[in-house]
């Protein structure tokens, strides 16, 4: 048995220490024993689980709404309204809106991603969601939707969301109003992807935008993997780099994005993103087998991070 498998098989193991996620009603319908694991390089692929089964990016689209909006406005203008500095805070924190002069810290949290969703291209919501949507679909050459269910199932349960969007508002942190941005924000949070589609978005990280026709500067992608590093994995973050060393990114449907800049995994070499999905997730709202798979990976194979 290849050693991946047995990094799968350890993973899967763990995934009783954790439990979909309640708060949002539609997300804890999940299957909390399963586990998919997709690893992507230029030419190879390893498949681990259903990597064809669907689920929402939550959390993860916020690499890829910093970026539209970033390449959109250029990085000095986004700076204005959120700043690159983690938290050590949950993400859907509260506390530190009244200081660094009001300004939310970084775009992997929910105040910097509601304001990122209010700043991102087009004089609509549903051009603002579009924005992001065709990205997405311009680096996996196909269409992606928002799961109306979810969404609606969030939306209904938003109040810590709505609350920090009217902080932000009063700061003059958002560009379109608290409903919009905050609706903007909860559809891109419910687009559809499966394992195999994280891996391709992370793999188009790990190669600079080599793998597609999507546009994004080099200077943007590179300060999104430096936002996943220091950031992406809630106030896990810091331990994450410590120890698995990558730049990635979780959402709380238990999705992670992964990126190896080069590498040799098995059969894969070069460039390698790596999508995962395991909807048990830990208290700090990380999926408990996408962590231990990737803890396990980066101490058995060599990977170089940045
Ligand atoms: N939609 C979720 C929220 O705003 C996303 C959070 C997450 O994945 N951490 O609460």
């Amino acid at each position: 048995m290849k050693n991946i498998q047995k990094i799968y098989e350890h993973a899967q193991q763990m995934t009783h220490k954790g439990n979909a996620a309640s708060y949002i009603p539609a997300l804890a319908k999940e299957d909390p024993t399963m586990l998919a694991v997709s690893l992507m390089s230029m030419n190879e692929q390893i498949e681990l689980g259903d990597c064809k089964k669907t689920f929402t990016l939550q959390s993860v689209v916020k690499v890829l709404s910093f970026m539209v909006a970033a390449n959109h406005h250029g990085i000095e203008e986004i700076m204005r309204y959120v700043d690159v500095e983690p938290t050590g805070d949950s993400f859907n924190s509260i506390v530190r809106l009244e200081s660094n002069n009001n300004k939310p810290f970084n775009p992997m949290i929910n105040a910097g991603a509601i304001t990122i969703a209010s700043l991102l291209p087009g004089e609509s919501m549903f051009e603002r969601v579009k924005s992001v949507t065709a990205f997405i679909e311009k680096i996996l050459s196909k269409q992606v939707s928002v799961n109306n269910e979810v969404f609606m199932s969030e939306y209904h349960s938003a109040d810590y969301n709505r609350a920090i969007a009217y902080i932000l508002q009063a700061n003059g942190f958002l560009k379109s109003d608290v409903e919009e941005a905050l609706q903007v924000y909860l559809q891109l949070c419910s687009i559809s992807v499966n394992a195999s589609d994280l891996a391709k978005i992370a793999l188009y990280l790990a190669t600079n935008g080599q793998n597609s026709e999507a546009v994004c500067s080099k200077q943007v992608i590179n300060i999104a993997k430096a936002l996943m590093m220091t950031c992406g994995m809630y106030n896990f973050s810091g331990k994450f780099a410590a120890f698995v060393g990558l730049p990635a990114k979780s959402g709380v449907s238990g999705a992670i994005i992964a990126v190896v800049k080069e590498g040799e995994i098995e059969q894969l070499k070069g460039p390698i993103g790596i999508g995962l999905y395991g909807p048990a997730i830990d208290d700090v709202g990380n999926s408990v087998a996408g962590i231990d798979f990737l803890t396990e990976m980066s101490k058995q194979y060599e990977l170089f991070c940045l």
